[in-house]
């Protein structure tokens, strides 16, 4: 199984250029779960999501030479900023393809970062179709989302982070999509702790690895817009790492409805006095709609990621029956 020490080194290696976040105690969900709940504010690291973690420990283990030639990946938003900002602190360049379903606040911080932007096609896949094309042509050096050995490292920091803020942790709740997050969560945690329980949290419309680990392969599923964006696209028909890596560590996976995320997000906003994106806020969202009832306690919520447009915020917030308009 994956390495503790990887991921024990990949700590080391991006200690310098990220934040160790937080883990807080929220009583209004400890008192609703009737168990202890801790919130791992990761939104708070730097680039509003935890995607630094990984795209720094991926793009600080290539030889100067591939620096020098540039990365590239395609991405619902986080991660390409994150790439774009690490690709930045190193004296390398960025290239990030998206779809037209990533929000334009996300698309225009990219641009701000100095990456070059490739907006094509209406889903994640079809965004990576052109970084293989853009591969093969020039030579440069892609680091993807989740499906890579580095970035899940780098994302299993955060499990280490828990288990020390939290050392009686039993249960984690983590967002799901492509399932580097919740992998090196995951590896980590249970690593250090062999009988705590994960449990990946995804939308109901487009849950890709849901769609996967049940059919026993990966799988392709249609791509919808949602509240929680970063958790759209696929897992990738030719997954090397991540699926494997769910298969044996994931517990459970939770489903949640658009208007179950709205109303991750209000709690937090009213209650926590956070702002999160919808991928943010689906394990506190999971805990509010009763699917996670008989959860053992403590509990750890990873707060994924708060790059939400403000004006949808406010929609949510002001309970705008169709917060995303027409198409959802
Ligand atoms: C990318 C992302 C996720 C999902 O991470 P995976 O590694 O793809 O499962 C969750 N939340 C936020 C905010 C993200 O940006």
């Amino acid at each position: 199984m994956f390495e503790l020490n990887g991921i024990r080194d990949a700590r080391g290696r991006i200690a310098p250029h990220i934040l160790s976040t937080p883990l807080v105690r929220s009583p209004t969900l400890s008192e609703i779960c009737r168990v202890p709940v801790g919130l791992k504010l990761e939104h708070y690291q730097t680039t509003g999501s935890f995607k630094l973690r990984g795209a720094t420990n991926a793009i600080l283990k290539l030889t100067e030479a591939e620096r020098a030639r540039g990365v590239i990946a395609a991405s619902t938003g986080n991660h390409g900023r994150a790439l774009s900002h690490a690709a930045k602190a190193v004296g390398s360049r960025a290239t990030i393809c998206m779809s037209r379903l990533v929000p334009e606040n996300k698309v225009s911080e990219i641009r701000r970062l100095g990456a070059d932007v490739r907006i094509i096609g209406e889903s994640h896949d079809e965004a990576q179709q052109e970084v293989d094309r853009l591969v093969a042509e020039t030579g440069l050096v892609m680091l993807p989302p989740f499906d890579h050995p580095d970035v899940v490292a780098g994302q299993g920091t955060i499990g280490l982070e828990i288990v020390e803020a939290m050392p009686d942790v039993a249960t984690v709740l983590v967002p799901l999509s492509g399932g580097g997050l919740v992998a090196g969560v995951a590896a980590a945690v249970k690593g250090l702790r062999p009988r705590a329980k994960i449990v990946g949290i995804t939308m109901e419309r487009g849950a890709a690895m849901k769609a996967s680990l049940d059919a026993g392969r990966p799988v392709q599923v249609k791509e919808f817009p949602s509240l929680a964006d970063s958790l759209g696209g696929g897992i990738g028909l030719d997954n090397k790492v991540t699926f494997d890596m769910c298969r044996v560590l994931l517990d459970e996976i939770v489903l949640l409805s658009e208007s179950e995320i709205a109303a991750g997000i209000r709690h937090a906003y009213e209650n926590e006095r956070e702002i999160l994106e919808g991928a943010g806020a689906v394990g506190i969202a999971a805990l509010l709609s009763g699917k996670c009832a008989g959860l053992r306690g403590p509990v750890a919520l990873v707060l994924s990621g708060r790059n939400i447009d403000m004006e949808l915020h406010r929609r949510v917030i002001n309970k705008v029956s169709n917060p995303l308009g027409e198409e959802v």
